[in-house]
């Protein structure tokens, strides 16, 4: 077996493992990748997972030197619409969150290449086609990251910090010492049908709609696609949800009484899933060399969207603990970054479960609750104190 050695080896080069390493590697930290993906991300689906990037992950990219094709090619929006039992009403989130605040629409799958392409142009050392197996060492401080090619041949990387950024079904925490990590995980008892079509977006990005029929939104992924979401059972398969389904739900589900309103287009459906409110935490989030990221730490439900941007900011504040680690000598920012994630990514969690509760109300909702419901949707977009709190959240500026 081949031996390396390197400071940082980041497991995973999904979004947040490749932030950090380009921010450590800008930086003069040497880092290597592994990521187990093919080069060319060639078999991803093209509009799948994230796509709406919150104020503070534009300004980390931007920080960072990353936003060049989200800022050009992505959308900017300030305001959502809400239908809301019928009535459409707009969340100048924005404006509330106190001024120049907006998000971004952007595929993750665009942001990702993008990504590769600025890491490799600044020759980082990004191994695709790898496959962690094994981390040992780490009680000893003589840590190894044992890893597999597709030719079947194995390697070890000895360094001083392993970082888990293998997602939500990643291993590199099990390869800690047995109770060194905690997961915890909950359900919420919906799901949804996620549909990505060949229909124009909505002008302002965003539509959701709540009613007694459930949560509905059409959100913009690109300028021509659009992503579908319909609240159903958790028990669904996609087989119950046929093209004539899907629109006839969303046509129901979407509709507005208080003026015409065109249906959403009915375009060509590319892609249908069902997706299950389902999060998971990971306490906490270091052990001693090994520090978790991303989806590898924490995965949250899609109410929010907020994912993803929770996971960016974990690699923007990991980057500049381990610049200050090991270019500074300060050896108290890498000590308190669980800690100081865990705070962010819980109120992520609220936040996220707070509009699951406002937007998707399980089925043995009763009238008391959905009137409970009602009154609470329209503080949202009523312009006062909660307005204002719902506002910073939704855009990630108080976080
Ligand atoms: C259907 C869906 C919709 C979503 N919608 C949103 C949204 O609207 N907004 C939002 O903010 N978030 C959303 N998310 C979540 C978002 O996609 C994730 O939060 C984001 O991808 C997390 O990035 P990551 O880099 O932590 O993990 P990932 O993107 O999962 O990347 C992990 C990487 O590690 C690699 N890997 C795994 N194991 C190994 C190993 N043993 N060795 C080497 N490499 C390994 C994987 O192949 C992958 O490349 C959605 C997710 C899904 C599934």
């Amino acid at each position: 077996m081949t031996e390396e050695q390197t400071t940082v080896v980041v497991v995973g080069g999904g979004p947040v493992g490749l932030i950090l390493a380009h921010r450590a590697h800008s930086a003069g930290v040497p880092v290597v990748v592994l990521d187990n993906r093919d080069a060319t991300l060639a078999d991803q689906a093209d509009y799948g997972r994230a796509g709406l990037w919150e104020q503070r992950t534009v300004t980390t990219l931007t920080k960072f030197g990353l936003a060049d094709g989200l800022l050009a090619q992505g959308t900017r929006h300030p305001a959502f619409e809400l239908r809301c039992f019928g009535e459409s009403r707009m969340v100048d989130y924005g404006k509330w969150a106190g001024g120049d605040v907006a998000s971004y629409a952007y595929p993750q799958l665009f942001l990702e290449r993008d990504l590769r392409a600025a890491f490799s142009a600044a020759n980082g050392d990004l191994r695709s086609g790898a496959t962690v197996f094994d981390v040992t060492g780490l009680d000893e401080d003589d840590v190894r990251v044992h890893y597999r090619l597709t030719d079947g041949t194995t390697r070890a990387l000895r360094c001083a910090a392993v970082i888990a950024a293998d997602g939500s079904q990643g291993r590199c925490q099990e390869f800690a010492p047995w109770g060194a990590f905690t997961r915890h995980h909950s359900t919420y008892p919906v799901g949804g049908v996620a549909v990505f079509a060949e229909s124009p977006p909505p002008s302002h990005g965003t539509v959701y709609a709540a009613s007694e029929h459930g949560f509905a939104a059409h959100a913009i992924r690109t300028p021509t696609v659009s992503r579908f979401y319909i609240q159903c059972p958790p028990t669904d398969s996609v087989d119950y949800w046929p093209e004539e389904r899907v629109w006839a739900e969303l046509d129901r589900n979407l509709a507005v009484d208080d003026g015409p309103r065109p249906p959403a287009p009915h375009g060509r459906i590319l892609h249908t899933a069902i997706v299950y409110m389902r999060t998971h935490i990971t306490e906490p989030m270091q052990y001693r060399a090994m520090y978790l990221v991303g989806d590898a730490g924490h995965a949250i439900t899609p109410m929010g969207a907020k994912g993803a941007n929770l996971g960016i900011a974990d690699a923007a504040d990991l980057a500049e603990s381990l610049i200050a680690h090991y270019n500074h000598g300060d050896k108290g920012a890498l000590r308190d970054y669980s800690r100081r994630r865990l705070t962010d990514v819980w109120q992520g969690q609220a936040f996220s479960r707070l509009l699951l509760e406002l937007f998707s109300p399980p089925p043995t909702e009763d009238i008391v609750g959905l009137r409970i419901r009602r009154a609470r949707i329209e503080e949202i977009v009523g312009g006062g104190p909660f307005s204002e709190w719902f506002s910073r959240r939704y855009a990630g500026i108080d976080e």
